[in-house]
């Protein structure tokens, strides 16, 4: 079969042939139908330093997919040849305190696909059967492929309530602005989002933000007047890993304001820890999806209404993946996918 595989320890990636993965007892094999493409995979196609120290090459890269269940194994009973699904990319060890508590997304022992194990950039791939999410309401291959970013922006989104609450989300990549529309379709205020990109900003403002900062030009207090806010943010989505914007949305919190952090700086950031303990903050980092309460809210907020089809902005088949990372990296559009089908 076809898959994109970093052959060497280098960058760049090569769309070889390589042989079809095995089918273990509990696994199934998925014909992949559609890929996105995430930082995590620009790191391994650039091969900066994380990529050096975590990633072995020979690999097949990729982790968010969607695709069609063609086989399974002899011990799998949950999961049908036919099933339309998306999978969960990180396998758990299933014995840890975490996961034997069913706290399995906190589990010490995790392993990636298109990290540490084959990914999904490929004809095909086979996971366990525990991995699988199937999709019971009609949905569509793309959106279906984006189920791994959507899961963050959910377990971000929803880690705090947000009925009523006032939003600031730092970032307006594809995770921020899905992080932007779940709050509010949760129920939230207001939500204003801010980023340095202003084709990423427009993005966001036209899939429903209150209000779109240009973080070069203004402080999250610029948007209090409009918003009618008083007193600061209720809630802070930190999406970019930027030590600014953390700085500033520390700075921008109500007294008893709730900030979860997804985005992944590369270094060390220095806050202002008096502001925390005085305005008694609370920060929580978030990493990953619930295994599976996520994915059961991914799925009811689709059917509930929230259609997130907007975001994916940029289509590519396989066999134009330069083109496809190259605009990933340009770190201008929303959320870029590549097509397997046949
Ligand atoms: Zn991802
Ligand atoms: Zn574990």
């Amino acid at each position: 079969m076809k898959a994109l595989v970093k052959t060497t320890a280098g960058p760049g990636l090569e769309l070889a042939d390589v042989p079809e993965p095995t089918v273990g007892p509990t696994d199934v094999l998925i014909e992949v139908k559609q890929t996105g493409i995430c930082g995590t995979d620009l790191h391994i196609e650039g091969w900066d330093d994380w990529a050096a120290g975590h990633v072995t090459a020979p690999l097949i890269v990729g982790h968010e997919f969607s695709g069609v269940v063609v086989q399974v194994g002899q011990s799998v009973t949950d999961v049908a040849v036919g099933d339309v699904v998306s999978g969960e990319g990180h396998l758990v060890c299933g014995r840890c305190r975490n996961c034997r508590a069913g706290r399995r997304h906190l589990c010490i022992n995790t392993r990636g696909i298109g990290v540490q194990l084959d990914g999904a950039f490929a004809e095909y791939i086979a996971i366990p059967s525990s991995n699988v999410w199937v999709h019971t309401n009609p949905i569509g291959f793309d959106v279906a492929a984006i189920f791994d970013p959507f899961g963050n922006a959910v377990h971000t989104a929803l880690t705090f309530p947000m009925l009523g609450e006032d939003v600031l989300v730092t970032g307006a990549g594809p995770i921020g602005i899905l992080a932007a529309m779940v709050s509010r379709h949760a129920g939230a205020r207001n939500v204003a989002i801010s980023d340095l990109s202003e084709p990423r900003l427009e993005l966001a403002s036209r899939l429903g933000v209150s209000v779109a900062l240009d973080a070069r030009q203004h402080k999250p207090q610029d948007a209090y007047a409009e918003l009618g806010m008083l007193e600061g943010f209720d809630v802070g989505l930190e999406m970019s890993g930027s030590p600014v914007a953390l700085r500033d949305m520390i700075g921008s919190m109500t007294h008893g304001g709730r900030i979860a952090v997804l985005g992944l700086p590369s270094g060390e950031i220095n806050i202002d820890v008096a502001t925390v303990v005085l305005n008694m903050l609370t920060i929580k980092g978030i990493y990953g999806r619930e295994m599976f309460e996520t994915w059961y809210a991914m799925s009811v907020l689709l059917q509930s209404g929230l259609d997130i089809s907007g975001v994916i902005t940029d289509r590519f088949d396989h066999t134009e993946f330069e083109k496809a990372f190259a605009t990933a990296r340009s770190g201008h559009g929303g959320k870029v996918i590549m097509s397997w089908e046949k």
